[in-house]
């Protein structure tokens, strides 16, 4: 039996998207911003289509091995191991590789010819090639990040996924995430959002992110478990958005006007 379906609020189109683009198993990238949603929309997604999902943080270690699979020592014997992405393929699951850009290239390359028409997997410590089980898609997840700092993904890389943006819900939207999220009254959350507008808009602060919907749902629960309003949105989105102490007063300011 299926258990209950994580919340998400669709944006845009992307779960029609999706669900289009799962009929093909055309591999699937999740473009946008930390805190946006990504996460729970693919999570949301993999329920509703009744899909196991796979989900790997990659990280500047991530290599393809972690990915595909090694021996390990068992006693006096050496055996193999699948990894998540061997698993995937072989039992048809989502893979979800969030922040994919961040990941050693070899997993790039590795995942290569999963995402063409080939659909398998060369396993070359096995010396094995696999192919994809037909309910198999890969998914990732990749943050543009406008500044400096951020890993790009290669255009001959990116040309093999369908691609949809994930930005910052409308402000009616995003107060009624909050509100379902964590239970707080429609009025907190409205002003909640408008904090976040406000903060958004103030380009010139250079904040390398700005308010996510993630920062929202935090401020949000803190003030719901009963934290004063103001420390909650310091704690919550002014200290996580930066070290800057001018910055920060200067947010502080702003928000304690607006809660
Ligand atoms: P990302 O993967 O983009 O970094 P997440 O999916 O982890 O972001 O989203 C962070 C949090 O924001 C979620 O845990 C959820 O509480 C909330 N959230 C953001 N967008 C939505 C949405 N469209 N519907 C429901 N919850 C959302």
């Amino acid at each position: 039996m299926k258990n209950q379906s994580p919340y998400y609020k669709a944006i845009g189109k992307e779960v029609e998207v999706f669900e289009q683009t799962y009929a093909s198993k055309i591999p699937f990238l999740l473009k946008g911003p930390t805190g946006t949603g990504k996460s729970r929309f693919i999570e949301f997604i993999a329920h509703k289509l009744n899909k196991k999902l796979i989900t790997i943080s990659c990280h500047e270690e991530t290599s393809s091995t972690d990915l595909i699979g090694r021996y390990i020592i068992k006693g006096a014997e050496t055996v193999w191991l699948d990894g998540p992405l061997t698993t995937a393929v072989k039992e048809g699951a989502i893979i979800y590789l969030d922040e994919i850009a961040e990941a050693r290239p070899d997993v790039i390359v590795a995942i290569h010819s999963l995402t063409d028409h080939r659909r398998e997997l060369f396993i070359d410590k096995l010396g094995e090639t696999i192919k994809a089980h037909e309910d198999f898609m890969l998914v990732a997840s990749f943050n543009p990040g406008y500044q400096k700092g951020f890993k790009e993904l290669k255009p001959s890389t990116r040309q093999r996924f369908i691609a949809v943006s994930f930005a910052y819900p409308k402000a009616t939207l995003e107060a009624e995430i909050l509100v379902n999220e964590t239970g707080i009254d429609a009025n907190t959350a409205k002003k909640l959002v408008n904090i976040a507008t406000k903060i958004r808009n103030l380009t010139e602060l250079g904040l390398t992110e700005t308010v996510s919907t993630r920062l929202l749902v935090d401020a949000a629960k803190l003030i719901h478990n009963g934290l004063p309003k103001r420390l909650s949105v310091e704690v919550a989105i002014v200290e996580p958005l930066t070290d800057d102490l001018e910055v920060i007063e200067a947010l502080k300011d702003l928000c304690n006007l607006m809660i």
